[in-house]
């Protein structure tokens, strides 16, 4: 029996409901190659409220450390096995290392920390991870589809349409979408 998660903002729609901005091999390097997405982004104008989805404890708080600028991770525990759900680009964080968490709780507020700062406002987000492990590095290594928690992704069918038939993806890029 899984535990039911809780989205993380009141408001949760793929950014610019682009296939891009959901998770996997989803995006391009200049010269044409796959290049990974490592979560969702959810549009989220700055100061947006974000809160815990499950019960948990948080792992790490970060302040404006490197690409994913200030971050908060939370564990939780999902089918047995401990995940990580993991926020990026914040403005304020709101918890502490070693906070024990109820689902709904606060986390911090939405913003545009980190390389989400040389974005314009229209594309303010929350970068939203699913991990498997706490620390992860570049590449999708340690994260899945927030879609193996949710069942489905904030995605609309039209947009899908429009970009799948532009980007040819492969099925693997396909799994996140409704
Ligand atoms: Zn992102």
């Amino acid at each position: 029996m899984s535990v039911k998660v809780a989205w993380p903002l009141s408001y949760n729609i793929i950014r610019g409901r682009s296939v891009n901005n959901t998770f996997g091999m989803v995006r391009k390097h200049a010269n044409g190659t796959a290049k990974p997405h490592q979560g969702w982004d959810l549009e989220a104008s700055s100061g947006t409220s974000c809160f815990a989805i499950a019960d948990g404890k948080v792992e790490f708080v970060k302040l404006n450390v490197g690409d994913y600028g200030t971050q908060v991770c939370c564990s939780f525990d999902f089918d047995g096995k401990t995940l990580y759900a993991y926020y990026a680009h914040l403005s304020r964080v709101d918890v502490t290392e070693g906070d024990s968490m109820s689902q709904g709780d606060l986390i911090g507020a939405t913003g545009n920390t980190g390389n989400a700062a040389t974005l314009p406002t229209s594309e303010d987000h929350l970068h939203f991870e699913i991990r498997t492990k706490k620390i992860c590095g570049l590449g999708l290594a340690g994260r899945i589809s927030p879609m193996k928690v949710y069942g489905t992704c904030p995605l609309t069918s039209a947009a899908i349409q429009n970009l799948s038939n532009s980007m040819s993806l492969t099925a693997n890029d396909l799994r996140c979408m409704p």
